[in-house]
């Protein structure tokens, strides 16, 4: 393995399979201990940046993503919402705000975004972006023109996930391909976004295609800025549902192998921190996870409650000079005013 730059501020954009099999073979203190230490020559290991994600477009998606229940392909109960109004969109961001949330992510179930719906995708962005807030979206695909004018109206990351490697995808998703999504990146980056790209564990994949899911997202050019790593959420009526636990070591020792390889970009715990015990979330957060969603619903599968998020964060120490000027209760109770708009989960990623 190479050592040179093991901790030094060097980001590489070069990693070899046997360098990166050899990280999740180390012995898990020493996994551990590398993740911490170059954690901590970018990040204050005690800060983890909160995001709200909301769904302003749920289910009736034509893609296949064997995961997903919004996809309309599966029986999944999910009931189907339009496209929400501007303004509820604004509402629901200064809650979030009002909570203690910096970004505010907002995900539509779709294949790409249809031209009709821009003009709302935009004002929506303006809006938020307005109240001081970052700004995220995942909205399926982006040609160049539709990213061009998501960056002219003030978004700040778009998330669009490559899910697992090249070789594993096709058990996956079928209607579209991995090219399809690196095409995308590529648009959303060109376009001066920030890129939000990740996977998720635990849909049946070896520890090779964990491998090679981490080798894709470290070997871009440029690192995404966010890395969500997800935990399957087995929804019933998805070809998912019967899959087997991912055992919680395998699913930290990604989080570390993560940091290690992307020393700069944000780690996010996104979907399946609900089954997670805290112990588990903080041995996440000690592997270089510092990123996490917060509220009741990630799009459509359940997330910890934002009170369960704060105690776990006393408990540890974390963000204790954040700023929270509206109690999670009353956030819980604005997220939750109209069910036709309620928040829920596309493992952060339309796509
Ligand atoms: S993950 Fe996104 S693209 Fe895939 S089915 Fe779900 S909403 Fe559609």
């Amino acid at each position: 393995m190479r050592q040179s730059n093991e901790f030094d501020n060097g980001v590489r954009h070069d990693w070899q399979y046997q360098e990166v099999a050899d990280l999740f073979a180390l012995p898990m203190n020493d996994l551990l201990f590398k993740a911490q230490t170059v954690h901590r020559q970018h990040f204050d290991p005690n800060q983890v940046q909160v995001s709200t994600l909301l769904s302003i477009k749920t289910g009736a998606c034509p893609e296949d993503c064997a995961y997903c229940p919004q996809s309309a392909r599966y029986d999944t109960k999910l009931e189907k919402e339009k496209l929400m109004e501007v303004e509820a969109v604004i509402e629901k961001a200064k809650a979030a705000k009002a909570a203690g949330s910096d970004r505010f992510c907002m995900g539509a179930a779709w294949r790409s975004p249809h031209e009709r719906d821009m003009p709302y995708v935009l004002a929506m962005v303006k809006g938020v972006k307005d109240l001081g807030m970052e700004t995220c979206m995942t909205l399926g695909m982006l040609d160049e023109s539709k990213s061009q004018r998501l960056a002219e109206a003030g978004l700040d990351y778009y998330n669009h996930n490559l899910d697992t490697s090249p070789e594993f995808y096709k058990d996956i998703i079928t209607t579209r391909t991995y090219s399809d999504r690196l095409e995308t990146l590529q648009n959303v980056r060109d376009a001066g976004m920030k890129v939000c790209s990740g996977g998720i564990l635990g849909m049946g994949e070896e520890q090779k295609d964990r491998i090679g899911l981490l080798m894709q997202l470290a070997n871009m050019p440029q690192h995404p800025d966010s890395v969500p790593i997800n935990q399957l959420v087995k929804v019933e009526g998805t070809p998912l549902e019967t899959e087997g636990d991912l055992d919680p070591f395998d699913f930290i020792r990604a989080i570390a192998v993560a940091r290690i390889l992307m020393p700069k970009s944000h780690v996010r715990l996104s979907a399946g921190r609900e089954e997670m015990s805290e112990e588990m979330q903080s041995m996440c957060f000690f592997a270089g996870a510092n990123s996490i969603f917060y509220g009741e619903c990630l799009l459509t599968t359940p997330n910890p409650a934002a009170n369960k998020d704060q105690d776990l964060f006393r408990k540890l120490g974390i963000n204790s000079d954040h700023k929270v000027t509206q109690q999670p209760k009353e956030l819980e109770e604005i997220l939750a005013q109209k069910p036709a708009e309620k928040e829920s989960m596309f493992y952060n990623a339309a796509g």
